[in-house]
């Protein structure tokens, strides 16, 4: 299915509510996947597929079944066109994120605006209110949104006036959150997660946010991780590192014949371009293929370590003392595990 690239988010109809606050409580986990039986033969050496993602997905879940269910005050603000039920969702899936990260990060308070279509103005009076930084103002981006793409589907994560967490999310009002969506609540809470620790290459920024987002918001639906591969290839179709022109099919092509030098190239060049410019090489898709094998191999925990160690290192240091691998010779043993996901992937 085609995505227009960008980040994520959500859908529905009608109902109101400003400016309401409340405490997120974290449900019991749904559907746990329980040991790591099964995975014992993975290594970065022997990247299975699609086993290495089901071991990650089961890694991020087993973790939120370990955590304490800690309760965060969750201001939540709600603009004029956003569901009720929309509200609902979004809290479930933003609690089961802060759970599962307790241990690396617990703000006192974070606040989530949301937003439908209906409501630039209102956003843009919000984001002017609270303050953060965007690259546009919401109401330009949501008129992008709606005639690219007939969605309203993007969120961001930044910082208020006085430094506090914030994430804003735009959700449709006119039909039900999509499957496909459920992964924004917690693809913005973990950038709020990383944005305590160092700084980071556009795959480790964008990707991990879209894996640990996928991991937490398709669960439930996909233990075996499937859906995520969806996912990426939706975010996929701007790739066009040579500056080509559109092809929605280049992204899958590259990846079938990838050679180690490609994937060196690929994921050297995601190290310097900024944000816009990452979406160029799919930095999301890539950035999500790599982040579940790290998590698939080396769990959640060793993942966070490399990313504490950011606040005091490079994130190269720091990637090198925490998996005994220069970035390079990760990028160059993803070769099979990418070129096993293309082979599906061609299929959406
Ligand atoms: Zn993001």
């Amino acid at each position: 299915m085609k995505l227009p690239t960008r980040v994520l988010v959500v859908l529905t109809t009608m109902a109101l509510v400003s400016g309401c606050s409340s405490t997120s409580t974290v449900p019991e986990a749904e559907n746990p996947l329980g040991s790591q039986e099964g995975f014992e033969n993975l290594s970065i050496d022997n990247l299975e597929y699609p086993l290495t993602g089901a071991a990650a997905f089961a890694s991020v879940n087993q973790k939120l079944l370990d955590s304490p269910d800690l309760s965060v005050n969750v201001e939540f603000v709600i603009g004029p066109n956003v569901s009720e039920a929309e509200v609902a969702l979004e809290k479930v899936l933003v609690s089961k994120a802060v759970r599962i990260f307790s241990e690396w990060y617990l703000p006192e308070s974070f606040t989530v605006v949301m937003f439908s279509e209906k409501d630039g103005e209102w956003a843009d009076q919000k984001l002017d209110e609270y303050g953060g930084s965007y690259f546009s103002t919401i109401s330009k981006e949501i008129e992008n949104w709606v005639s690219n793409s007939g969605t309203c589907g993007f969120a961001f994560a930044t910082k208020t006036k006085e430094g506090a967490p914030i994430y804003f999310g735009c959700t449709d009002s006119f039909r039900e959150r999509e499957w496909i969506n459920r992964q924004t609540p917690p693809h913005e809470y973990f950038h709020l997660v990383q944005y305590q620790y160092g700084e980071y290459p556009q795959w480790l920024l964008e990707g991990s946010a879209a894996f640990f987002g996928a991991a937490v918001g398709y669960y439930d639906i996909s233990p075996d991780g499937l859906r995520s591969k969806e996912f990426f290839r939706g975010t996929s179709g701007n790739f066009d590192p040579e500056n080509e022109g559109p092809d929605y099919n280049r992204f899958v092509n590259h990846l079938r014949t990838l050679t180690e030098s490609d994937s060196l190239k690929m994921f050297g060049d995601l190290e310097t371009f900024d944000w816009q410019n990452g979406d160029r090489l799919s930095h999301y898709a890539l950035g999500g293929l790599a982040t579940e094998v790290l998590v698939g191999v080396w769990g959640i925990d060793k993942y966070m370590e490399m990313v504490v160690g950011t606040k005091e290192d490079s994130w190269t240091s720091s990637f090198q003392s925490t998996y005994g691998l220069t970035p390079d010779e990760f990028y160059a043993k993803l070769v099979p595990y990418l070129k096993a996901a293309a082979k599906e992937m061609d299929l959406w």
